[in-house]
């Protein structure tokens, strides 16, 4: 089989987690198979180094950024190639432009535009184990560019995808996909399959274990995707094509996305046109709008209130600013202690009041709800940022401990 494994942060965090790391690579390549493993950077050495950067400037130029980011990865393939070499096993480290890993300019979020296979197949075909730096690519110009924060998920998975390898592993701290984020929801429990669409909707509304362009590469090119604990053999969870039973389950998992600002312009003439002069600037200076809402109008004046990231909420509102004069508006107020919470579930195309049952759940811890947004399977609201991790809690104990 040709296996791709991928190694986060924690997993590779020390000399002593790189050489177990090793041992497992070893023994899979033992057993016959042609192996390339993906790394991250060793755990906190990312967040080090844009820490570095930003003594020096609050916005570091984002070619140099990258440039320098990318160097954790650099380490930790380093440090797995010489181990398995000092075992015994032939292996070989690989930079992303050495692979060819082609991506677009966007310097910091770069997308994969392809991954060249040639010296990836002839490597593994001479029988060597070849250790891939994640996160990072090379664009049109020879620069190094990043992926974007858990980049290395979607390295592994791009890998998989053009090598068209058997299995995709994602090993990591926790021991699959689970029902809501273990640390934060004590009862949550692991989850065995996830669908991909699923997994995509959960990955994009705040679930961090899979960066949400990996799943998205994983659905498109069909790779079975395996994640799983660096620290016990146990089986993890799959991602899945869906099946009839998967809509047998109305609640898969809960989400909480703390990544969120709300903007609102008070009393706004409701005329034509108001939301496209509204929204023009802000997606021209690349910020995503998320939720929109718009009251309905007394006497022809309405509230217009939606959800930027809270990185983009200064440089959303300059924009706002400008154009409320324009269109009237005779306010703006904004809320940075928002979260976004959210269940993801097939089951909620063929099951009725889930949304109701959610806001009745939400009352009676006394929660205000702020915004809904619905999609066929997922239900999102925003609410006041301190009651996230009860909000997590009790919609996790209504809709998946109870079911
Ligand atoms: P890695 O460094 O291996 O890429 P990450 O920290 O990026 O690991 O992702 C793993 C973390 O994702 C877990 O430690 C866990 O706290 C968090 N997480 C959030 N939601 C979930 C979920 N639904 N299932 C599993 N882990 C989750
Ligand atoms: N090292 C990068 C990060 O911390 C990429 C990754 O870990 O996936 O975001
Ligand atoms: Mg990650």
């Amino acid at each position: 089989m040709l296996i791709v494994q991928k190694y986060g942060g924690t997993s590779v965090g020390s000399i002593e987690r790189i050489q177990e790391v090793a041992a497992r690579v070893a023994a899979t390549h033992d057993a016959g198979h042609q192996v390339a493993v993906v790394l991250s950077a060793m755990s906190g050495e990312t967040n080090r180094l844009l820490a570095l950067a930003r003594q020096i400037v609050e916005q570091p130029d984002a070619r140099e950024s990258d440039v320098l980011v990318s160097t954790g990865e650099q380490v930790s393939i380093a440090l797995l190639a010489m181990v398995l070499k000092e075992r015994g096993s032939p292996a070989v480290s690989l930079l992303g432009h050495q692979v060819r890993i082609e991506t677009d300019t966007a310097y910091g979020r770069a997308r994969i535009r392809q991954v060249q296979t040639t010296r990836l197949s002839n490597a593994l075909k001479d029988g060597n184990i070849v250790v891939i730096a994640g996160f990072q690519g090379v664009n049109a110009q020879q620069d190094i560019t990043t992926l974007g924060r858990g980049g290395s998920d979607t390295t592994s998975v791009a890998i998989a995808a053009a090598l068209q390898a058997d299995v995709c592993e994602i090993y990591t701290d926790v021991d699959g996909v689970y029902s809501a984020d273990p640390r934060i929801c004590p009862q949550a429990h692991k989850l065995e399959r996830i669908s991909y669409d699923e997994m995509l909707e959960l990955a994009s509304l705040g679930a961090k274990v899979l960066q949400i362009r990996s799943v998205e590469f994983a659905k498109r090119y069909q790779v079975p995707v395996h994640v799983r604990s660096s620290f016990s053999p146990d089986e993890g969870t799959w991602l899945v094509p869906e099946d009839q039973s998967m809509e047998e389950v109305t609640v898969s998992g809960v989400t909480s996305d703390l990544d969120q600002a709300k903007i609102t312009l008070m009393r706004v003439p409701d005329r034509p046109g108001l939301a496209a002069k509204l929204f023009a600037p802000i997606a021209q200076d690349n910020i995503v709008v998320d939720m929109i809402l718009q009251n309905a109008s007394v006497d022809e004046k309405t509230d217009v209130t939606f959800t930027v990231p809270r990185g983009d909420v200064h440089k959303a509102l300059e924009q706002v600013k400008n154009v409320a004069p324009e269109i009237g508006a005779e306010d703006v107020v904004y809320d940075t202690e928002v979260v976004k919470v959210s269940i993801v579930g097939l089951g909620m195309r063929s099951h009725a009041g889930v949304a109701s049952r959610m806001f009745e759940v939400l009352a009676a811890e006394g929660i205000n709800i702020q915004m809904i947004s619905t999609s066929e399977i997922k239900i999102s609201i925003v609410i006041a940022a301190k009651y996230a991790e009860l909000a997590v809690r009790v919609l996790h104990d209504a809709f998946i401990s109870s079911a």
